[in-house]
């Protein structure tokens, strides 16, 4: 059974968190979400910054400075020492409120540690395909405990033998899939969102990467421009790097994964590789 962090203690799985919690009454929390390479937690630093960052947007107070959230994740993973790669999912949520609904500033942050869950190799090997949905997030730069728009999207995508649902919004804007950023190749072009997006780690670590291989636009990409787009791949913490092969309709890349997509996840499994290799520094 996996061991968690919860409020102060490391107990087993089925620990709770009080049905008062505005979190489960009001949908008023943060996460952030993140595995491991070789047991080493990819970017934690990163993951917590964000989680502050999450916290933040939505005027939620943290339990916990970032140096305690890092190290009690680290605890929580030696706790868990049966598993191989594991997933880590960190939750604050936004406490208990004699109204239900007027913060206290009593939070509670959960560590969550479970054995990683992986995805068909044909989506990497064949790709996949990807729908669009007329939805968006409600503030998009924070991870909240609230995915009713994804649910929703990934539901629709499944209906269509789908994997991932890109939301475009009231400007016709292509901006992330429900649980990952959206990237394109359009000409000699590498484009990905900038703005109204969650600024996906993975997605950065891919910038990053690739640099110095392909002129990189962080710019919109407009729904009427999908007829110009030459790849597509999804970046997620869990997926990593997801070649698409069609978009709705539209056939992408002649319905194989392109050529610099293969490139770029190759890097990506590169890189992370060594990130493991070199182990907590
Ligand atoms: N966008 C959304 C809405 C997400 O929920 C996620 C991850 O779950 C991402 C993007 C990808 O972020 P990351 O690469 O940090 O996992």
């Amino acid at each position: 059974m996996d061991t968690y962090y919860i409020a102060g203690k490391y107990v087993l799985e089925e620990a709770v968190i009080s049905v008062n919690d505005m979190s489960i009454l009001r949908g008023y929390g943060v996460f952030d979400f993140l595995r491991t390479y070789r047991r080493r937690p990819f970017r934690l630093q990163e993951h917590i910054d964000r989680l502050a960052c999450s916290a933040k947007l939505i005027d939620l107070a943290l339990p916990h400075t970032k140096k305690e959230m890092y190290d009690i994740t680290m605890e929580t993973l030696a706790r868990n020492p049966d598993h191989g790669e594991v997933s880590i999912r960190l939750v604050v949520t936004g406490g208990v409120s004699p109204d239900s609904i007027t913060p206290q500033g009593n939070t509670t942050l959960m560590v969550m540690v479970t054995g990683l869950h992986t995805y068909p190799a044909s989506w990497y090997e064949e790709g996949a395909a990807i729908i669009t949905t007329n939805d968006e997030r409600y503030i998009p730069g924070a991870k909240t405990t609230n995915y009713i728009a994804a649910i929703l999207a990934l539901k629709r995508a499944r209906q269509q033998q789908a994997i991932e649902s890109i939301y475009v919004d009231r400007y016709g804007r292509l901006l992330e899939g429900t649980t990952s950023n959206f990237f394109a190749f359009m000409g000699d072009k590498l484009v990905t969102p900038e703005q109204s997006i969650l600024p996906g780690i993975t997605r950065q670590t891919v910038l990053e990467c690739v640099k110095d291989d392909f002129d990189v636009e962080l710019r919109d990409i407009h729904k009427d421009e999908m007829r110009m787009i030459d790849e597509i791949f999804l970046t997620s913490s869990s997926k990593e790097i997801v070649p698409v092969t069609r978009m709705d309709a539209l056939e992408i890349s002649g319905g194989k994964p392109g050529e610099r997509t293969r490139h770029i996840m190759k890097k990506f499994s590169n890189y992370t590789k060594e990130y493991g290799e070199q182990g907590e520094r």
